[in-house]
């Protein structure tokens, strides 16, 4: 799973506040941060404070996708990420990239891990292909084709320098692009397959996940066809014993919540079955087929042994357990 943060710098020289033309990029261009080894928050400070005539829209790292210019939420912006004097963009896409394009730069070198930082950097290309329905392989060019007498990045730089191909990143992309995926909207999960947005129960990396209807990824108590499911703070579904708000519940292996009766261990447990609540009873006597049982202080069932039972004397001195 990988986060996008906005974050976006003030206007000023680096973010013009100047509208792509066509309100979407028509196409992306990789970068590689030439100077290697600053982060890409060393990145939005420095661009955010000292406002060049230069930016790109997008830095990853190895522990951030961040976006300093708006680019795939709200209204798209102009970044000054490729020279407007070379041809190039002009000839392959009909307009001048600046005008047209994303740009992207891969922070690495110094203590960023190049692994994680390649991977995020795969992962987004794939996001803006299919948020833009590109082909990686039309619509993905390195700055190094664009302006080859200034620039060698990423395929001639960072790329090389790291044992990877334009080739080889490109068909990273495309597998990237058909593998499912989670993507975190407005603080909400959705995961996809092949682009599209699930619903219900999926499995992913062995541990499932529940989605509602419109896709959001639930946490807690969700009711599917009659069963009680809990779903922990990351979304996966928890089995076995569980403590929830200071009481204990008992999941099946199958992810459904127990109630009634449990031989667990050795023992036998009393899942409240009233009010589908589910949750243990203990230090009670519970009645079931006109017998009474007592629960001790965890949950067990007493057997072979003397219990004391606390009751409740009524009015007309009858007493209730
Ligand atoms: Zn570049």
């Amino acid at each position: 799973m990988y986060e996008i943060t906005r974050d976006y710098i003030s206007k000023g020289n680096a973010r013009s506040g100047q509208l792509l033309v066509g309100g979407k990029p028509q196409f992306g261009v990789a970068h590689d941060i030439g100077n290697g080894a600053s982060t890409a928050y060393n990145n939005r400070t420095y661009f955010n404070r000292e406002q060049p005539s230069a930016s790109a829209h997008t830095f990853i790292d190895d522990k951030y996708i961040l976006e300093i210019i708006p680019v795939t939420v709200g209204v798209p912006e102009k970044a000054w990420h490729v020279i407007y004097d070379v041809t190039t963009d002009n000839i392959m896409f009909g307009d001048d990239a600046n005008d047209i394009a994303i740009g992207v730069e891969l922070c690495w070198g110094g203590n960023i891990v190049w692994a994680e930082a390649y991977k995020r950097y795969v992962w987004y290309w794939a996001y803006l292909c299919r948020m833009f329905s590109w082909d990686p392989r039309k619509k993905i060019v390195p700055h190094s084709q664009l302006d080859p007498k200034r620039k060698t990045d990423p395929d001639k730089n960072a790329f090389v320098k790291n044992c990877i191909t334009w080739d080889q990143f490109i068909s990273d992309v495309v597998n990237a692009m058909i593998d499912s995926y989670w993507q975190k909207t407005d603080g909400k999960w959705y995961f996809y397959k092949n682009g599209v947005k699930q619903t219900g129960w999926v499995l992913d990396n062995n541990k499932w996940y529940y989605l509602d209807a419109a896709g959001v990824m639930v946490i807690g108590w969700q009711k599917d066809k009659g069963k009680w499911y809990l779903l922990g703070t990351d979304g996966a579904m928890l089995t076995g014993w569980q403590h929830v708000n200071d009481k204990w519940y008992y999941m099946h292996p199958s992810g459904a919540t127990a109630f009634g009766w449990l031989f667990w261990g050795g023992k036998w447990y009393y899942l409240n079955p009233k009010n589908e609540s589910g949750a243990m009873l203990k230090d009670t006597v519970v009645e079931d087929n006109g017998k009474k049982y007592y629960l001790n202080s965890k949950g067990e069932m007493a057997t072979n042994t003397e219990v004391k039972v606390t009751a409740k004397a009524t009015n007309d001195g009858s007493l209730v357990l």
